[in-house]
């Protein structure tokens, strides 16, 4: 291997010939695209720091507190800079929401009470949320609390179901909940401009609705957010985008002050709120998370459309297509067989920066009803803002990829996992 020498250097990582050359003639025609995502970078990269400036981070805001974490400087600024560049009037960013399924639960059970509606307009939600609602029995759910729930399914072609939303709303809904992602159901990812159409539609029947946005995977893919059309609500985990890969643990909820408040007597305890909860040296990597986010979310679409292109040209049916905008970072690749599913994620495995040398197998998953496959590599455990891929083992036989740190690291994660079709014969030739 001659030093200095990238082919060279794909060739010591597995990358054959063959599968750089067709990496190569995909990639040369995405340039113009790349340049788009980088000028949604540049704009979100400034707005970040314009935040991080109104609120005069300082260095002293990285100290850890401790205990019951009163007065913890660097706490507060960090939310009063997540407000600030979400355009919200205040916000929760903690260790203590350990998830984004949990953040939603504590936006939607601190602004729910007994008697009051939810309601969904656009289809089922995340899998996990399923629970939290009650829609599958569950102890402690909303349900068991008396929140009733109501769903709107989005019509065949993936618009929204105007005449029967209407008819959804009745005197007791009084939160809507609004999915920005498809997550793994088949409906296409809202853009923030529909969920702005959709919040109008509902405000102008309902004015003081609550909206809510379940924002997971959509932060930075574009230049506006929900709080921009019109959301009193939004909420995401930072080990996905805005934790930029540095985030350790954490979830994020921004929106108006009553509707936050709300939802921190629920974080913590009623008349406490916000005033509690020790940083515990979580704000540093919190904050430079945030500062990398752009960047990040900015490699992590630059691979999903690498991907949906490859695969493309190769004949397999790819959601969304090679040439659509984006929404979020996720990208799904229907193989058409389990050793198509199977191959690709083996081959992402391979370019993982962890755990390259484990092989991942489907198993009998808990809460699913199929066996699945899941392939990730990454710093922090569940990260699925770093590169990684799951699949689940019946038909359609699709697998769903999403996020890379860096964009050169995605695209030798696409090219592992050309190989292994390759290797393992699912595919003849290139
Ligand atoms: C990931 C995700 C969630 C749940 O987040 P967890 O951190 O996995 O609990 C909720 N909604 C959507 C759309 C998601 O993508």
């Amino acid at each position: 291997m001659k030093p200095g020498n990238k082919n060279d250097m794909y060739e010591s990582l597995g990358v054959s010939k063959e599968a750089l050359d067709f990496g190569r003639t995909v990639e040369a025609e995405l340039y113009s695209r790349f340049k788009d995502i980088d000028e949604t970078a540049e704009y979100n990269q400034l707005k970040v720091i314009k935040g991080m400036q109104d609120n005069c981070v300082s260095d002293i805001h990285f100290a850890a507190t401790t205990g019951y974490g009163y007065n913890d400087l660097g706490r507060d600024t960090l939310e009063n800079v997540y407000a600030s560049v979400f355009h919200g009037e205040s916000a929760l960013v903690r260790p203590q929401l350990v998830s984004g399924t949990h953040a939603l639960h504590v936006a939607l059970s601190g602004n729910l009470r007994p008697g009051d509606e939810l309601l969904s307009p656009v289809g089922k939600p995340y899998d996990t949320l399923e629970e939290v609602i009650g829609i599958r029995e569950s102890a402690g759910s909303l349900k068991e609390y008396g929140v009733t729930y109501r769903q709107v399914d989005l019509l065949e072609d993936g618009s929204f179901d105007f005449d029967n939303i209407a008819k959804a709303i009745n005197d007791n809904t009084k939160l809507v909940t609004i999915q920005r992602s498809k997550g793994y159901a088949v409906r296409p990812t809202l853009s923030v401009e529909r969920i702005g159409e959709l919040i109008s539609f509902i405000k102008n029947r309902k004015p003081e609705v609550i909206c809510m946005v379940d924002n997971c995977y959509g932060e930075f893919v574009e230049t506006i957010e929900p709080m921009d059309v019109g959301a009193d609500l939004m909420v995401g985990s930072l080990i996905k985008n805005p934790g930029g890969g540095l985030a350790p643990i954490g979830g994020y909820i921004v929106g108006t002050q009553e509707c936050v408040d709300r939802a921190s007597y629920r974080l913590s305890a009623p008349g406490i709120g916000k005033e509690v909860g020790a940083s515990l040296g979580m704000n540093q990597p919190f904050y430079q998370g945030l500062f990398l986010a752009p960047a990040v979310v900015a490699g992590a679409l630059k691979g999903a459309i690498f991907a949906a292109n490859v695969y493309e040209r190769l004949g397999f049916d790819v959601a969304p297509n090679g040439r659509e905008s984006r929404h979020d970072i996720i990208q799904s690749i229907t193989f058409g067989t389990p050793e198509g599913v199977i191959a690709f994620c083996k081959g992402i495995q391979k370019a993982a920066p962890v755990d390259s040398f484990v092989t991942p197998e489907p198993w009998d998953m808990p809460g699913y009803d199929s066996q699945v496959i899941m392939a990730a590599g990454a710093f922090i455990q569940g990260s699925s803002i770093e590169l990684s891929a799951d699949g689940p083992i019946k038909p359609p036989y699709s697998a769903y990829f999403q996020g890379g740190l860096t964009w050169y690291h995605a695209k030798l994660g696409i090219l592992k996992s050309l190989q292994q079709l390759l290797d393992d014969g699912v595919l003849k030739k290139l």
